[in-house]
């Protein structure tokens, strides 16, 4: 990591948030917002790992089964994967992360890590939802395979039914997010998240929002929270 932070701004400056919330919540939408809006990178644990399977490395392969059967990838995989995609120069001013940590394990490993270059994160944003309204969302969900930009056919759609606003590349409904995979997926992984949710109350870092408001409510929630420290 420190390699790739070198003659940029001192890890102290490196803004690093976290976005938490299960699957539907808002997170990946709020995430390319962000991105946009401070100028730092989505980096997404669960398109990292579409990439690796798309590419077919040995990694994504680890990570299909798991992933098909709405089950977290080990943290061995997980967290070696996620620690080397920030220490990237993209990810030299900041980043904004989504979907990692999602298990205290993944939390700790990132904590330790951020300590060890006088780093930390400094804001988590937990995005509420009620789990019936997460499962009607998921079903709406289309998202770009080439990018990975995530759309709503009510909530967010693209400006031409079925493609993508920034490539043109035709939409595609994910494997895991048919109802069934959807549910396991909840049932399994909203567990471990609140325990992570806890892990950085503690530190008291976390600002809770209410994720069933549009979109736009939504951003204005968390610039408010945040905002003060993306001008620090
Ligand atoms: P997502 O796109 O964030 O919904 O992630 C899709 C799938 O990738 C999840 O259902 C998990 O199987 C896997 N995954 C993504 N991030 C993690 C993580 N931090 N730890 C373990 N598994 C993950």
């Amino acid at each position: 990591m420190t390699d790739a932070v070198s003659g940029t701004p001192s890890p102290e400056e490196r803004l690093i948030l976290l976005l938490v919330g299960a699957v539907g919540a808002g997170k990946g939408t709020q995430a390319t917002i962000l991105s946009r809006e401070f100028g730092l990178p989505h980096l997404a644990s669960g398109n990292l790992f579409r990439a690796a399977m798309a590419a077919g490395t040995r990694l994504g392969e680890e990570a299909r089964e798991h992933m098909e059967r709405g089950e977290l990838v080990p943290d061995e995989i997980t967290i070696g994967m996620f620690i080397e995609e920030l220490a990237k120069p993209h990810a030299a001013r900041g980043a904004i992360l989504d979907g990692f940590p999602r298990t205290v394990g993944q939390a700790r490993a990132l904590d330790d890590t951020l300590a060890s270059h006088g780093e930390r994160i400094r804001r988590v944003i937990y995005i509420e939802v009620p789990a019936d309204e997460l499962v009607r969302r998921v079903a709406g969900r289309w998202i770009c395979p080439t990018c990975g930009t995530p759309y709503h056919e009510t909530a967010d759609p693209p400006r031409v039914a079925g493609i993508c606003d920034k490539d043109g590349t035709p939409l595609r409904q994910r494997d895991d997010d048919r109802p069934e995979v959807v549910r396991a997926r909840l049932a399994r992984q909203v567990p471990p998240m609140l325990e992570v949710v806890d892990h950085y109350e503690r530190a008291g870092i976390v600002d809770r929002l209410d994720g069933t408001q549009p979109i736009d409510a939504v951003t204005q929630d968390i610039l408010s929270h945040v905002g003060s420290e993306a001008r620090s």
